[in-house]
């Protein structure tokens, strides 16, 4: 069966692609591994689906071509996808820091994508496995549902990240199959896992979590820390890991904004114990565990000024080395992917194979927490939907 466009990938970059192109008259034909459209979707910003970030810029992106979002960023942004959420009557909140999150359920969005596309006459085929993939005239796919053609075909099978909800590394095999170049993938806001000493002595603050500043390679994040079993996460933690190198250390500074050196200097000729100072700003689990790790807690007045220094400095600066990272297994996205060189950042159209686009999560562009990959992937799947 011949089609203008097929779309491989059911998500959140492919259904928006397929309806702008069916909107635009194109016969287009969705082809989806899984039994349903946009699992990714469904299990987004905990059941709500944080769907954009009105903050949404360049800088929130990262890139070996930094540059190469820009256009489609710019050809469609949040407000954009704000109309649609609002034609479709989906009540919506700003959470913090311009997240924007479904006041109901992520599945909403997924019914509006869908909606949309059976606005467009796009036809969808679930369960659909793609074995080969040829270009000759036109592309050529056998599939376990019979052969399809099209004249333009669109990759949008996202990264690797949750390979129980269906991710696969189909996208990065066909680009290498047309002689594409992929940079290195790697898991991103991803939980960093602690060493064993760290998991000795923080292993048992699971839930704890502390207002704080991750940073590491030049960047910084103010936002929480959260100790799990085995490490730490919270959005701080899932921010740093997209910035950090794989054996890079992290630093946290436990009173951002907070003068330490000042607030200790305050209580430098009182009997009072160090944990309970620190207790006033800081969770006193923590408090408990940190000093028995690193600064054994005496009355105030037994310390020296230099010792305190040094605690103070050590509370902005508490520096962490990671033994690994969760992985993909729960890791939010991939950071890499098909590499920007060869692709046109205008419609995200292959410069070597002539009707071939990449979009979404795929290509080697990868947003912070907070709403910035699904922008991604609205602009992107807009970006191609213009011209397949
Ligand atoms: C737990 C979690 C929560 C997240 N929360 C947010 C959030 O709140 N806000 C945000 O901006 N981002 C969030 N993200 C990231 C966001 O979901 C992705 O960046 C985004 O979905 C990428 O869109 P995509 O269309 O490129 O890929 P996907 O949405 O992953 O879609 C790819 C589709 O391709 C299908 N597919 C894969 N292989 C094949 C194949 N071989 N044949 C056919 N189909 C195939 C998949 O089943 C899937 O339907 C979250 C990610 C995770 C894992």
């Amino acid at each position: 069966m011949k089609h203008d466009v097929i779309v491989i990938g059911g998500g959140a970059a492919g259904l928006m692609c397929a309806l702008e192109a069916g909107r635009r008259g194109r016969s287009v034909l969705v082809l989806e591994h899984a039994e349903r459209l946009g699992k990714k979707i469904l299990i987004s910003g905990g059941g709500r689906c944080n769907f954009t970030n009105l903050n949404t810029s360049p800088e929130n992106f990262l890139s070996e071509n930094p540059h190469f979002c820009k256009s489609a960023l710019a050809c469609y942004t949040p407000a954009d996808f704000i109309a649609l959420v609002e034609k479709h009557g989906i009540a919506y909140h700003e959470k913090k820091l311009g997240q924007l999150f479904c006041d109901f359920s992520s599945r909403q969005i997924v019914e509006l994508l869908q909606k949309e596309c059976a606005g467009a006459r796009v036809e969808i085929r679930l369960n659909c496995e793609v074995q080969q993939l040829q270009k000759n005239l036109t592309f050529d796919l056998q599939t376990n549902q019979g052969p399809f053609q099209s004249d333009s075909l669109v990759i949008a099978t996202g990264g690797l990240s949750f390979p129980k909800i269906g991710a696969t590394d189909f996208g990065y095999r066909t680009a290498k199959q047309f002689g594409h170049k992929l940079t290195v993938t790697r898991p991103g806001l991803v939980p960093l896992t602690f060493s064993t000493e760290d998991q000795a002595a923080f292993g048992q603050l699971s839930g704890i979590s502390i207002d704080a500043a991750a940073s590491g390679n030049g960047m910084s994040f103010r936002e929480n820390i959260l100790f799990t079993h085995r490490g730490l996460s919270g959005p701080a933690i899932l921010q740093i890991s997209n910035y950090r190198g794989e054996c890079d250390p992290i630093a946290i500074d436990l009173l951002p904004g907070q003068p330490a050196r000042e607030i200790l200097a305050a209580h430098r000729s009182t009997n009072k114990e160090l944990k309970n100072v620190l207790g006033q700003y800081l969770p006193q689990r923590f408090v408990q565990e940190w000093c028995g790790r690193f600064v054994p807690s005496r009355p105030m007045n037994r310390y020296s000024t230099l010792e305190l220094e040094e605690i103070a400095r050590h509370l902005h600066h508490w520096e962490i080395q990671p033994a690994d990272t969760e992985g993909y297994v729960k890791a939010e996205v991939t950071l890499g992917g098909v590499d920007t060189g060869e692709l046109s950042s205008k419609t995200m159209e292959s410069r070597r194979v002539a009707g071939l686009y990449f979009i979404g999560e795929v290509v080697d562009v990868t947003g912070w927490l907070g709403g910035y990959n699904f922008q991604w992937a609205w602009a992107s799947g807009r970006a191609a939907g213009q011209f397949v």
